[in-house]
């Protein structure tokens, strides 16, 4: 019989991207010698010429992270009142709109993507509606022609939560230039990332000055404060990590593709275990492998499928549960209720993300899926 021993050492969902502690080190050289450590330094501004042409857009800039990022998207383009999101995505896409005084209305998801389902996005528009907040969740894009036209239709913005998608490319054109905004966290845990850290990529020239300007507390001149901004910017330190990952993230994005790919033929034919293969035209960019357990016809639920995980040091998560909705801060919201998120609510029961990063072996990819496959 099957005599799975747990892996020595746990095996986390992710692991940061590092890059090698020499050339970390030669960068704090010259970041001493420059005696500038923050402040819209010489590597901050490599770093967003670099990104922006990495990225394909036409303006990028860097934050603090992808949090302060996403609320000075809502500040630079005026948003008021209500904005359509959805609920299964990471706490901060919800929590930028609250802090901005702006009311989340939550819109259910697309089975097939987890994203969110833009042909129930016009019943919640009302003359409170300002703008539109999807989330290219777990690096698959939405339907941004779809939710281009409405938005166009109702005079909405859209701003798209990024976070998961950097490097991802439709038909050869990036994520980051669709919408109005979009924004990229670029947190440890992310693919690519500066420490902490994000960026705003836009078409329009003048919205990057504006979020530049408030990133900075308003300061337009030495003695000239345009408006209330606040801190968000990047420092030298975290935009020298920046430049050198950008050299080695190409690299990351490739492993973890053929990772994916191996679990991908692993569990091909596992009754009750499915997920989504790549789709056509689209660059992806591997941030996660999600899986979806039927319990009825794999014999275990998803919970049970992470406990047992976990009794072999394996780190599995249940992104992203709970729905945003679910939280207590926003439960009772009108759009909160369950009626009104009916695939959001069965989705989030069944999904959960299995390690993924470019330091995990084949043979670690194997057992995982050798544990799946004989629940025990
Ligand atoms: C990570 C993440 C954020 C927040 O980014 P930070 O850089 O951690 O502030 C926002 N939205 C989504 C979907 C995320 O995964």
């Amino acid at each position: 019989m099957h005599n799975i021993k747990p892996f020595p050492q746990p095996v986390y969902i992710t692991q940061p991207l590092l890059p090698d502690i020499d050339d970390v080190k030669n960068m704090l050289s010259t970041i001493w010698q420059s005696k500038q450590l923050t402040n819209n330094g010489r590597m901050a501004i490599q770093l967003e010429k670099e990104l922006a042409g990495f990225l394909k857009v036409n303006h990028l800039s860097l934050f603090s992270n992808g949090t302060v990022a996403l609320q000075l998207a809502f500040r630079v383009l005026g948003l008021t009142g209500e904005v359509i999101t959805t609920p299964f995505t990471f706490a901060a896409t919800t929590h930028a709109l609250v802090l901005n005084n702006l009311e989340p209305v939550f819109c259910d998801i697309e089975e097939d993507t987890f994203n969110i389902n833009p042909d129930k996005i016009e019943a919640l528009i009302t003359p409170e509606t300002t703008a539109i907040l999807p989330v290219h969740v777990f690096g698959t894009p939405c339907k941004m022609d779809k939710i281009q036209r409405i938005a166009e239709k109702h005079g909405l913005k859209v701003v798209y939560d990024a976070a998961h998608a950097f490097g991802v490319e439709v038909t050869g054109r990036s994520i980051g230039s669709f919408g109005d905004i979009s924004m990229f966290s670029f947190h440890a845990t992310k693919i690519y990332h500066t420490i902490e850290g994000g960026a705003l990529t836009f078409n329009d020239r003048h919205l990057k000055e504006r979020a530049d300007s408030l990133r900075n507390f308003g300061i337009k001149s030495e003695e000239f404060v345009a408006e209330p901004g606040t801190n968000g910017k990047m420092n030298e330190l975290q935009a020298a990590v920046g430049i050198l990952l950008l050299q080695i993230v190409g690299d990351e994005i490739k492993r973890r593709k053929e990772i994916t790919g191996l679990y991908r033929e692993l569990l091909k034919e596992i009754p009750g275990i499915s997920f989504y293969g790549d789709m056509d035209g689209v660059t992806h960019n591997y941030p996660y492998f999600v899986i979806r357990v039927n319990k009825d016809y794999f014999g275990m639920s998803r919970n049970e499928l992470y406990t047992l995980l976990k009794g072999y040091n394996i780190f599995s998560r249940k992104y992203f549960y709970p729905l945003c909705s679910q939280f207590p801060c926003y439960k009772n919201l009108p759009s909160a209720s369950k009626d009104n998120l009916p695939i959001a609510e069965n989705v989030v029961e069944e999904v959960l993300s299995l390690p993924l990063h470019g330091r995990l072996t084949n043979e670690e990819v194997e057992k995982i899926c050798e544990i799946i496959i004989y629940k025990m």
